[in-house]
Parts: C-alpha cells; structure tokens; sequence
C-alpha cells in the first residue's frame, strides 16, 4: 500500500528555490534514500514532506488524504514523524524523559519505551542518563527512539550518519532495519553511498533541487550515483 506520494513539489526560501518538481511515492515497508551533494535540497523535501516547510505548489499525499496543508505537528498526529538533521534533544531531560516526550502526541501502536528498547538496545544502558551527556551516537538513537514512540507510519531521517564512528552507523541501521521490518516506510537522506546502496530498496539522486537519477540498487551503479551526485553527464 502506497503511504506516503509527493506531487510536483516546489519550495525554497523567499526568492530562492531548493526543490523543483519533485514527485515520489512511498510503500509500507519500503526504504527510499536520498542522495546528494550539500545544498542539493534534500533536507528542504524532507521538511515539506514533514510540514515543517511549506511548499510553493504541489501537494503531499499521506494514506489518500491532502496533508499539504496541515503543519508539522497534525502531521505528526496522523503517522509522519521527522528525525531532524542535528538530534534537536531536551539536553535538561535524561533520555527516557526524551523519549516520553516523543509519546506527546502519542498514536495507538507498537512502539513504547520497552519495544524502543528493543529495538535500540544501545539505549539500554543509558536511560537514565542525561541527553547532555551523551555521544552523538547515543543522540542520534535516542532521537530515532523519540520519533518511534510517537507511532509513526513514516520515518523521515536526516543524515542519520553524520559526524558518527563507522561501528556506530552499523549499529544504527541494523536497528533502522528491524524498525522497517515492523511495515514503517523509511525515507532517508545519507551521505554515504555504499551504505545507502546496502539498505536502500530504491536510491533517488538530487541535484540543485531536481531528481537527476533513481532506482534499485541492483539498477544502478556506484559510478552512475556518483556522477549524479556531482553533476557529471
Ligand atoms: P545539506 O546536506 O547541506 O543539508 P541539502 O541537500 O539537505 O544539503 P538543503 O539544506 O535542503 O539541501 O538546501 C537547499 C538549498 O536551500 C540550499 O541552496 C540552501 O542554501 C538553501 N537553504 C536551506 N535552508 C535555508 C534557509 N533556512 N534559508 C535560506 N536558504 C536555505
């Protein structure tokens, strides 16, 4: 079943723009990655689709309903939850305080501290402990485990891997892919493409606000997304 559609979506900032005719769908259970250089839209595309930017024109389809128009929050009570780029913590509040206030608008679902614990079993350990002194590891699965206990549908994630130890990020997805497994569709924005090729069911390449590439990563190859990335023909 088709969770998420975007429609010829076009936003930026005042006169600028950061995405141009951007349409893509998203099925249960599926794993999207977008890649591309720094500046190329992608966290722009994740916050409309997260109604924390409003588009220019083009509309978001989330279950058959018009959510282009509803904010951030409304979205978020229907099943989209957005796991900004940077973690945004309660930096005051130890990381179970942190994931309960996830719950805020809290669905009926499967997630609660106990299957997030599950699921994020390097959280164990530090439940108590507060946000502000962990590593960015540590932060990054708490803010993952946040938007889980909100019982999303879709999981939007920003450069999941950013500024982390390579054991870290492979701790990280093999949790990303047990939560897919649960039929939360995954939309992800990453950096590293030999990681986005191993998990991604379907890679979409941008560059300055356009899709200049998609598909499988059996489609596709290395070289094909690194030349996207960069703008070579
Ligand atoms: P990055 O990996 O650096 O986050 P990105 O692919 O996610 O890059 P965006 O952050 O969406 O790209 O940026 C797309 C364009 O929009 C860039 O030209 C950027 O300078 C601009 N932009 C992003 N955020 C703002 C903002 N708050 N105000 C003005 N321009 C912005």
């Amino acid at each position: 079943m088709t969770l998420l559609e975007a429609r010829s979506l076009v936003a930026g900032y005042g006169d600028s723009r950061a995405i141009s005719d951007i349409s893509l769908s998203l099925d249960e259970g599926e794993l999207v990655a977008f890649v591309g250089a720094n500046g190329a839209g992608k966290s722009t595309l994740l916050r409309v689709l997260a109604g924390a930017h409003s588009p220019t024109s083009g509309s978001v389809i989330y279950k058959d309903q018009d959510v282009t128009r509803l904010r951030d929050f409304a979205r978020n009570r229907l099943g989209i939850s957005l796991v900004p780029e940077g973690r945004r913590l309660f930096a005051s509040l130890t990381v179970r305080e942190n994931l309960i206030v996830g719950a805020g608008s809290r669905r009926s679902g499967p997630w609660n501290v106990e299957t997030v614990l599950d699921a994020l079993p390097m959280l164990g350990p530090i439940l108590n402990r507060n946000a502000s002194r962990l590593s960015g590891g540590q932060q990054q699965a708490v803010a993952i485990g946040r938007s889980l206990m909100s019982n999303p549908e879709v999981l939007l994630l920003d450069e999941v891997s950013l500024g982390l130890a390579p054991i870290v990020i492979d701790e990280l997805y093999v949790s990303l892919e047990g939560v897919r497994k649960t039929g939360l569709g995954i939309i992800l924005v990453e950096q590293d493409l030999s990681r986005t090729i191993a998990v991604a069911d379907r890679i979409i390449c941008m560059l300055e606000g356009h899709v200049v590439l998609e598909g499988t990563p059996g489609q596709l190859t290395h070289e094909q997304i690194t030349d996207a990335y960069f703008g070579h023909s």
